[in-house]
């Protein structure tokens, strides 16, 4: 009876421990989990995003490339498994409404050049891709209308924008109406000293004038906003945000994460293609992921 007794409560207690022990294995892995989507979660999808300007013929600055390492640099990117998203995708999967591909890269143009339409949009849609196009407007209202359509130095006409919105594989941009060429102040950026309302007075107005005159012409309303120069400041993020745009770029040379958090989208860092490196050197740095 008594060896029985004990033999029962021998019984009773491995049970006990099997249990606990199921129970703490359990834990853990829900811990783990937990943990690894905590982390997966803070640290985003890697997206490189990439800075062109005018593609052109015998390349003369740093923002000038030829259309045939233009074509290298898609068929790169094509060959290696990366595939191209657009700000409304970003958006979408910041929200949590939309998923994002393998291997996902961003393409921009800045200055709204015309063969941006004429050049590259071709090369684009042979392999698939989109791309965000940001335009100054000054250059597409008078510079572009007094002499349009060459494809070394031309900007683009209100129709060539519509042209490439139609597209649709491009997106729009804003990049000042006309603070691009302001030689007091570099790009949009606060003067050292001035006020910030009469600073924010300005922005607002020079950005307003370019979101009507896109809207009376093109009928297309930005909500991409591209730094000139990539000079950042702070107290222009208020008036961006009011003004509804979604996502801002940079030129700060490195990859970005995107969360789901909209606000990963104020301030994407971006890489210049400059010339000077081929496509495999150019990739092979651009597509790594921040160290
Ligand atoms: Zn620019």
């Amino acid at each position: 009876m008594y060896h029985c007794y004990h033999a029962k409560k021998l019984k009773y207690i491995l049970l006990l421990d099997l249990l606990l022990i199921m129970i703490v294995i359990g834990v853990n892995a829900w811990h783990h989990h937990a943990v690894m989507t905590a982390v997966s979660y803070q640290e985003g999808i890697f997206l490189p995003v990439i800075m062109y300007h005018s593609i052109t013929e015998n390349p003369e600055t740093d923002y000038q490339l030829s259309p045939e390492m233009f074509a290298q640099d898609l068929y790169y990117l094509h060959a290696n498994g990366y595939h191209t998203v657009s700000a409304g995708q970003l958006f979408a999967y910041t929200e949590g409404r939309d998923t994002l591909p393998e291997k996902p890269v961003m393409i921009t143009f800045d200055d709204g050049f015309y063969n941006n339409l004429s050049i590259a949009l071709p090369m684009l849609e042979k392999y698939d891709m989109c791309a965000v196009v940001s335009v100054v407007g000054y250059y597409s209202d008078v510079t572009a209308e007094k002499d349009p359509h060459v494809d070394r130095y031309s900007y683009l006409t209100w129709e060539d924008i519509q042209a490439l919105e139609a597209s649709g594989r491009i997106e729009i941009g804003s990049h000042t109406y006309n603070l691009h060429s302001n030689a007091q102040r570099a790009g949009c950026s606060i003067l050292y000293g001035e006020d910030i309302d009469n600073y924010q007075a300005m922005l607002k107005e020079d950005l307003s004038l370019l979101q009507t005159r896109m809207i009376q012409e093109t009928g297309i309303t930005p909500k991409i906003f591209a730094y000139p120069y990539g000079f950042v400041c702070r107290e222009s993020i208020p008036v961006l945000k009011e003004m509804g745009f979604f996502c801002t770029l940079t030129c700060r040379e490195q990859g970005n994460y995107i969360t789901r958090d909209p606000s990963c989208l104020y301030g994407l860092d971006r890489y210049n293609r400059n010339p000077e490196e081929s496509t495999e050197a150019f990739f092979s740095h651009v597509l790594q992921e921040n160290s």
